[in-house]
C-alpha cells in the first residue's frame, strides 16, 4: 500500500507550489488506494509559525485534500532523530568530529581564497579511540558526520528517470551538530522512515539533497523510497513564480474569487498532462487520468488568464446548489439580499445563478451581473442611453405600450410575456427587436443582458413594472 507524505515548512502562507505537491501525492494516494500524510516540518523554531501551520491546513481543506492518520510535526521527533544519528555513529556510518565549527570554517575560507573547493577532511578530522575518549572525558563538543563512502549514488526518478550522483562530490556531511540538533537531512530520512513513506514526491529544489538522503536510508538499514522531483512553477516572463507575478498563496485565490475545483484543475496541469488534449477535468477525472509518466521535467507556467478561463468552466459545471452556498455569501457582503433570505427563495437564486455563470469568469463577477436583478431603479449606462434610445417620441410610446400589455398579464411567466409582446410588435408593424431593446435599456440600464424575458422573470413583476414606468416618465 503506497503511502507518499506532504511536508511543508510552515513559514509562510501555503504556496501553489506547495499546494501542487500536496495535489500530486494526494492523487497518486487516491489513484492507488494509498496514504497520503501531513507533516509540518517545523525544526526551523527562529522560522516557524503556528499562524503558517494554519495557513496550511485552511488551504489545503479548502482545497479538499484531506490528509490520512494524525498530522506528523517533525519537531516532534527530535529525539528519533538523535538517536538515528547515534545508530549511525554506533554501527561505524557516521563518526565524531570535534573540529571546532570555526576552525572548518576558517580552512573553507582559506581554500576558497586559493580558488579551490573546501572538501572537509575525514583522515584529520578522525581520531584515534584512545583521542577521543580523552575528549570525551573532557567533554568537549563534537559534531557527528556521516562517513560518506566511494562510488555513485542514484536513483530511477520518477519525473526525470535516471539521476546518478558521483559519492566524491559529497563531502561527509554533519547529521548531529555539536548543540545535539539534527540537520535537515536527518531528520527527514528519518522521519520518512517512521511513517513508512514508499515515494517521496516533491520539488526539484530538493534533488541535491536526495542522494544524501539516499545514503542515510541505506546506511540505517532501511527500504530506500522511489523520488519524484516536479518541476518548479515559472510566471509568463521564465522566472521563478514569486510576488511580481501576482497572487502566489492559495488562500489569496479563494479570497480572489476561484473555485477550489478550478484551482485544483489547474494546479494539475502545471507539470503534468493526461497525455490528451483534455484540459477541464473534475475531481474524479483526475484521479482516473493521474499517472506518473503524464508528470513533465521542465518547468511550467502559472499563467493567470489560464486559470480565470478554467474558473470560468468550473462555475458552469458545479452543482448549482454548491455554486449558491459559494456565492450566498458574496452577494450578502456586497449589500444586495442577506444569505437567509437568498435561501428562503432557492428557486428565484438558482434560476439567476444558471443565467449569470455562463457569463462570469469568477464568482465575483456574478455578484456584479447580478446587481441587475435586484432594487426598484436601474442606473443607465451611457452608451445605453444613446441614439434610439430617448431620441424618440417613439420609444417613450412604445415603452408605454409595453408596460400597459405587461401590466394587464396574468402571468408572470416568459412565454406568456414573449406572446404578449410579440403581438404588439405585430400590431405596431414594427420588428420584436424594437420593444426589445428599449425594454433591455429600460430594465438593466444596459445594452447587453442575458434573455430579456428571463431578465423580466427574475426582476420580476413588481420591479420590472416600476423600472419601466420611471423610463417612460
Ligand atoms: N519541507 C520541505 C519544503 O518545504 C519539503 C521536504 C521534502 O518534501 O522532503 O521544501
Amino acid at each position: 500500500r503506497p503511502r507518499v507524505r506532504f511536508a511543508p515548512s510552515p513559514t509562510g502562507f501555503l504556496h501553489v507550489g506547495g499546494a501542487r505537491t500536496a495535489l500530486f501525492n494526494w492523487l497518486y494516494a487516491k489513484k492507488f488506494d494509498g496514504d497520503f500524510l501531513l507533516r509540518i516540518e517545523d525544526t526551523d523554531r527562529a522560522r516557524s509559525t503556528d499562524e503558517s501551520t494554519r495557513a496550511i491546513f485552511e488551504g489545503l481543506e479548502w482545497l479538499g485534500l484531506t490528509w490520512d492518520e494524525e498530522v506528523v510535526y517533525q519537531g516532534a521527533n527530535v529525539e528519533r532523530h538523535y538517536a538515528d544519528a547515534h545508530r549511525l555513529l554506533d554501527s561505524g556510518a557516521a563518526y565524531r568530529d570535534f573540529t571546532p565549527p570555526s576552525e572548518t570554517e576558517r580552512l573553507r575560507n582559506e581554500a576558497e581564497a586559493r580558488g579551490e573547493s573546501y572538501r572537509f577532511d575525514r583522515d584529520t578530522a578522525m581520531l584515534s579511540e584512545a583521542e577521543i575518549a580523552d575528549k570525551l572525558a573532557r567533554h568537549e563538543p563534537y559534531a557527528i558526520r556521516f562517513k560518506v563512502p566511494d562510488g555513485y549514488t542514484e536513483w530511477p526518478d520518477l519525473v526525470h528517470e535516471r539521476i546518478a550522483f558521483p559519492n566524491k562530490d559529497i563531502e561527509d556531511f554533519i547529521i548531529l551538530r555539536s548543540d545535539g540538533t539534527p540537520v535537515y537531512n536527518m531528520a527527514v530520512v528519518s522521519d520518512d522512515i517512521a511513517m513508512g513513506i514508499t515515494l517521496v514526491m516533491r520539488g526539484d529544489d530538493h534533488i541535491s539533497n536526495t542522494p544524501k538522503q539516499i545514503l542515510l536510508y541505506r546506511a540505517l538499514g532501511a527500504d530506500v523510497p522511489q523520488f519524484g522531483h516536479v518541476p518548479m512553477i515559472h510566471g509568463a516572463d521564465g522566472k521563478k513564480l514569486s510576488k511580481r507575478h501576482g497572487a502566489t498563496a492559495v488562500g489569496d485565490y479563494q479570497h480572489l474569487g476561484f473555485l477550489p475545483q478550478a484551482m485544483l484543475n489547474f494546479l494539475a496541469l502545471l507539470g503534468w498532462s493526461p497525455g490528451d488534449d483534455i484540459e477541464v477535468m473534475q475531481l474524479p477525472e483526475l484521479i482516473e487520468r493521474f499517472n506518473v509518466h503524464g508528470l513533465h521535467a521542465k518547468a511550467a507556467i502559472f499563467d493567470t488568464k489560464k486559470l480565470e478561463w478554467m474558473n470560468g468552466q468550473h462555475l458552469a459545471l458545479i452543482p448549482i446548489a454548491e455554486l449558491a452556498q459559494v456565492v450566498a455569501p458574496l452577494f450578502e457582503k456586497a449589500g444586495l439580499a442577506t444569505v437567509a433570505d437568498l435561501e428562503s427563495r432557492p428557486e428565484w437564486f438558482h434560476g439567476v445563478l444558471e443565467l449569470l455563470r455562463v457569463r462570469a469568469r469568477l464568482t465575483d463577477e456574478i455578484v456584479q451581473l447580478a446587481t441587475t436583478f435586484f432594487g426598484e431603479t436601474v442606473e443607465y449606462e451611457a452608451e445605453a442611453i444613446g441614439k434610439q434610445w430617448r431620441d424618440a417620441a417613439v420609444t417613450g410610446e412604445i415603452l408605454q405600450a409595453t408596460y400597459d400589455r405587461l401590466a394587464t398579464l396574468e402571468s408572470w411567466e416568459p412565454a406568456a410575456m414573449e406572446e404578449a409582446l410579440r403581438k404588439l410588435a405585430e400590431e405596431k408593424g414594427i420588428s420584436g427587436g424594437k420593444i426589445f431593446q428599449p425594454l433591455r435599456v429600460a430594465l438593466t440600464g444596459k445594452t447587453v443582458s442575458p434573455g430579456i424575458f428571463e431578465v423580466l422573470l427574475y426582476v420580476g413583476r413588481e420591479h420590472s413594472l416600476a423600472r419601466v414606468a420611471a423610463a417612460v416618465s
